[in-house]
């Protein structure tokens, strides 16, 4: 079986050219993206399973949960509209509001997986709970007390693997 993993061809500097391991060559990314839903491959790492964060660090490709794989990624794309539907703001508001001491995002996250009964590892639960998290924060309810794991030299990317809020404190009820 021939692997149809694309890579961006090294040096293309106009355009966004990319070759395939079977030979082929892809003149842009939108030609490159359906090369690789054709032979089963997942369109945002284009079967290379990693994704690119910063120049010279990559982590396994979030889309397809690090396979590489189209089939992978559909499934994975329908269990994160399932999260995003089953795991909304009020449920995140609510095991927010039950604690009082600062909170990491792997408890939270524990928390409504258990709370809602679901599965290990069905759902992408952390990640839905961390922009809810995230939009808590934005609205002023909760701050983030952690500082990032990882600073990217010469990027602005910021890494953090499980932050840690607390609830902002109302005072006069
Ligand atoms: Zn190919
Ligand atoms: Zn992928």
């Amino acid at each position: 079986m021939t692997k149809h993993t694309i890579t961006p061809q090294p040096g293309a500097i106009l355009g966004d050219a990319h070759t395939c391991d079977c030979g082929v060559h892809l003149a842009d990314r939108m030609t490159a993206e359906v090369h690789a839903a054709e032979h089963q491959q997942c369109t945002v790492c284009l079967g290379s399973a990693e994704e690119l964060v910063a120049p010279g660090l990559s982590r396994g490709c979030t889309a397809c949960a690090g396979t590489g794989g189209r089939r992978e990624q559909i499934t994975w794309q329908l269990a994160h509209t399932e999260a995003e539907r089953l795991i909304t703001m009020s449920v995140v508001r609510g095991v927010v509001g039950d604690l009082d001491g600062p909170f990491h995002l792997s408890h939270i996250a524990d928390l409504v997986r258990a709370g809602l009964g679901l599965q290990a590892g069905r759902l992408p639960v952390g990640p839905r709970v961390r922009d809810l998290l995230l939009e808590l924060q934005g609205a002023g309810e909760i701050t983030m007390l952690s500082a990032p794991d990882e600073l990217i030299d010469g990027t602005d990317v910021v890494l953090y693997r499980d932050p840690q809020w607390q609830r902002v404190r109302t005072l006069g009820l």
